[in-house]
């Protein structure tokens, strides 16, 4: 883990405070009570039952929230996506899916990406910088308020996904603490279980994260069923080929006991025919898994079309009959940009945010 004088106030866990608050000659329910005030978005002047001098000394350490710049709200499925303002003008985006269970907010964790998928609008700029810990707490914060806003009652963010810009294990450090600060019991609770993280396959990075106390479940971009489509589509299978993206996410099931969701973009010509998905079931065969299909986004800057629902129906049918659990992902925010850096791009490209 990342040093603790380094980070912005918001990204401390609770036994961290703790730690500094006593080196301060602070009791340690002052610590409890600060982080009561930062787990409501609360900056230190806005603390109100701590000292003036107290804050004074937080107000030394950086405080790194985000801001509701944009919120887009799905006519047809009550998606809502938002753009966030970081504290140096940065943007990033977050997507609020409404089930029937609950609702599951889709974070950023850097601002861009580096990964390169030929897919993604996200990666076109490369990325910018990793978010803190305490940036990706925020965007849950933020939209936990603005729901609140919305229906005049605390509806809780239920679940989270880290999929949006970024690669999670490329900021590897504060994605972790994200996942310790989100779940603890004396913060806002959020279960492992229905935390999700979405990688491209940073195998060594994966082979970690059960040690680190880690177990959410481990959601990997497949897209391909062989390297030599896998390569053309996401540049990192050249440093982790499939055979150890699927060793390690092999054994990361078995350390964890959770059943790993591949995630396969069809995408029409490149990876959707019978022949692609007898492969398939073949590299996945013995794997605790199920495969999430979903017919691609067309994203303007690249020429790659995705498939009907139709057509993705038939390629998720075919895996079944080869004993390969998989479902057809519900189209969601299709009509305000839903695909990651979309809405980011087109801002930018507008001239930015006044
Ligand atoms: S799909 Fe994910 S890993 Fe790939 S470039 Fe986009 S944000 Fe990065």
């Amino acid at each position: 883990m990342q040093s603790i004088d380094k980070l912005s106030l918001n990204s401390y866990t609770l036994p961290e405070l703790k730690e500094l608050f006593s080196e301060w000659g602070e009791p340690a329910y002052r610590a409890k009570q600060v982080y009561e005030w930062l787990l409501k978005g609360k900056m230190p002047d806005e603390m109100t039952n701590i000292s003036k001098p107290l804050r004074a000394r937080l107000n030394e350490l950086t405080y790194t929230g985000v801001d509701i710049e944009r919120r887009l709200v799905s006519p047809k499925d009550g998606t809502v996506k938002y753009l966030f303002r970081l504290h140096d003008g940065n943007l990033i985006e977050g997507v609020l899916m409404k089930y029937k269970y609950g609702n599951t907010l889709c974070i950023s964790t850097q601002v861009g990406c580096n990964m390169g998928c030929a897919f993604c609008a996200s990666t076109l700029s490369g990325c910018v910088r990793n978010l803190q810990a305490g940036e990706m707490l925020s965007e849950v914060l933020a939209v936990e308020k603005d729901t609140q806003k919305d229906d005049g009652k605390h509806r809780a963010v239920t679940n989270i996904v880290l999929m949006g810009s970024g690669e999670p294990l490329d900021n590897y450090d504060h994605t972790v603490r994200f996942l310790k600060l989100v779940s603890a019991a004396e913060g806002i609770n959020i279960s492992q279980r229905n935390i999700s993280v979405s990688t491209c396959g940073l195998a060594d990075k994966i082979r970690t994260l059960p040690d680190d106390g880690v177990h959410v479940t481990l959601s990997v971009s497949l897209h391909a069923p062989n390297d030599e489509i896998r390569s053309s589509l996401m540049p990192v299978n050249r440093a982790y080929p499939m055979h150890e993206v699927l060793s390690a996410a092999k054994e990361y099931s078995e350390k964890t006991g959770r059943r790993v969701v591949f995630e396969y973009a069809l995408i029409r010509g490149v990876n959707d025919s019978a022949e692609n998905a007898l492969e398939l079931s073949h590299r996945l065969r013995n794997m605790n898994c199920h495969v999430n299909l979903i017919p691609l986004n067309t994203v303007k800057e690249r020429n790659l079309c995705g498939v009907s629902r139709e057509d993705a129906h038939r390629f998720c049918r075919r895996l079944e009959e080869l004993n390969i659990s998989a479902t057809v992902r519900r189209e969601m925010g299709s009509d305000i940009e839903g695909a990651c850096g979309q809405l980011r791009r087109r801002v930018m490209n507008e001239g930015g945010v006044e």
